[in-house]
């Protein structure tokens, strides 16, 4: 299986170097060169199947031969090991035809656990192999930031320096991130906003000075091997519900287009899937693009479901990539023009190809406050205020009542208290494996909003690749 850009200007690369390399050198997303198919009987064997077995069928094909089976299955069963429910993404019934995918039993509580956890151990695999040394580089505005230090935390060969605008993050999400005193994990809070730490990050991946000495990478969603991780739950979902016999639709919280997007790789390969129903709070952009074909950005407004507050979604230019019939010269002419105007208008027979597979629902805070009551007070299930989104989204779908319908539910409930207690009177409790968090240790370095204070920190710190 080899790569390509999706701007069509970087050579052909296999897995372990995509995994490695974060975004192609043309400014383009890898994706592979096909999707590999599934036969029908090939998914009725994944049923009853534990999930990192499932896991380790659905990813083989993407891998290629840069692992060996043993080797992918080991690091399956090492990633997935570490949650906290035997059936690592469990399903939970709302109703005769709702369904919850919980995908926050990982440590940090949000489904990015499910594919940086692997992520972490793919890195080290690799990195031994090449004897390189790799250096992470990253803003947050939360979850990524806790999934990506717990997965890299004390292995070989990497460096991970995160950042996260000071004071505007739960503490929840700070303490996930500082209290993990590994030699290898750098916390900055940065006097600044996410937009601003975003942008010192982007500066510091093109600046040669830092990139000549230093292999830097990146672990948010443009990085192919956390898509593919994430496409294992879709199977591994339908094929409790009955697929390939049956239909499964499902309904994503989104904001970077990353999970929705790997759910149309999982219908791509064959899984029957009805529909996918892309949900978003009122920062919209995806929601116009797919029901009206306007993909314009406009100004972020804070949410309680504040990972789905994003005014690009990088992950789109994928899904742009396939409808424009996989030609890399013209998504590289849209994605400039883009770059430039901020704007982009989807032709009508894009958006049709689109809306073969993809709905859309924009869902504002009161129909979120809506969708956490009806959990609670329907089948007593406490969601976070993005599942509440996604459920709210499939709740308003119109969709024949014999296909059940599957929320993804992203995050524990735990982690955004104050937003489910405000909805539902209940404050839902922090899980007992996070439980001493508020009594441990915190490491954190606070710099001033000056990219030189962040270059200097971050080179006096890295490792060389070769080094
Ligand atoms: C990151 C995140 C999302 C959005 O996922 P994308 O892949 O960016 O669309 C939704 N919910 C939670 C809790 C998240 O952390």
């Amino acid at each position: 299986m080899e790569y390509i850009s999706t701007r069509g200007g970087s050579a052909p690369l296999n897995f372990e170097q995509v995994t490695l390399a974060g975004l192609a050198g043309d400014g383009g997303l890898y994706v592979p060169t096909e999707w590999p198919k599934f036969s029908q009987d090939q998914i009725a064997d994944l049923a009853g199947l534990p999930y990192a077995e499932v896991a380790l069928r659905v990813m083989k094909p993407f891998v290629g031969d840069t692992l060996v089976e043993d080797e992918l299955r080991e690091l399956c069963q090492q990633a997935y090991g570490r949650f906290a429910h035997a059936a690592v993404t469990p399903l939970a019934q709302l109703d005769g035809q709702h369904w919850l995918l919980e995908l926050f039993h990982g440590p940090t509580l949000a489904f990015k656990d499910v594919a940086l956890q692997l992520l972490g151990l793919l890195f080290e695999k690799f990195l031994a192999r090449q004897d390189k040394h790799l250096t992470v580089v990253g803003a947050t505005s939360g979850d990524t930031g806790s999934a990506a230090i717990d997965a890299l935390a004390g292995r070989e060969k990497v460096d991970i320096f995160m950042l996260h605008p000071d004071g505007r993050i739960s503490d929840v999400q700070r303490r996930q991130m500082t209290t993990v005193l590994a030699p290898n994990v750098h916390n900055i809070a940065l006097d600044g906003s996410f937009d601003d730490a975003q942008a010192m990050v982007k500066r510091m991946f093109a600046d040669t000075e830092v990139t000549d000495r230093f292999a830097i990478s990146a672990v948010n969603s443009i990085n192919w091997a956390r898509l593919m991780a994430q496409i294992v739950y879709y199977f591994y979902a339908a094929s409790q519900l009955g697929s390939p016999a049956r239909k499964v639709a499902f309904s994503v919280p989104t904001g970077n287009f990353g999970d929705v997007f790997a759910g149309y790789v999982a219908a791509q390969m064959g899984l029957p899937v009805e529909r996918l129903i892309v949900a978003t709070n009122v920062n919209d952009i995806l929601h116009r693009a797919l029901s009206a074909g306007d993909y314009s950005a406009g100004t972020v407004t804070p949410t309680a479901a504040p990972s789905m507050d994003i005014q690009v979604s990088s992950n789109f230019e994928r899904l742009l990539f396939d409808l424009e019939g996989r030609d890399g010269a013209k998504t590289a002419a849209r994605m400039a023009a883009f770059d430039q105007t901020r704007k982009m208008a989807l032709p009508p027979e894009m958006q049709a190809a689109a809306r073969d597979i993809f709905t859309s629902h924009r869902v504002d805070a009161n129909d979120m406050s809506l969708a956490m009551r009806w959990a609670h007070e329907e089948s007593a299930q406490v969601i976070d205020p993005h599942t509440a989104i996604g459920l709210s989204a499939a709740r308003n779908a119109d969709i024949d009542p014999s296909v059940p319908i599957v929320t993804l539910a992203t995050a524990h409930p735990g982690k955004f208290r104050e937003a489910v207690e405000r909805a539902t009177g209940f404050r839902p409790a922090l899980p007992r494996r996070v439980g001493d968090l508020f009594d441990r240790e915190e490491a954190c370095d606070k710099l001033p909003g000056s990219y030189d204070a962040v270059k200097d920190y971050v080179t006096a710190r890295a490792t060389p690749a070769h080094g």
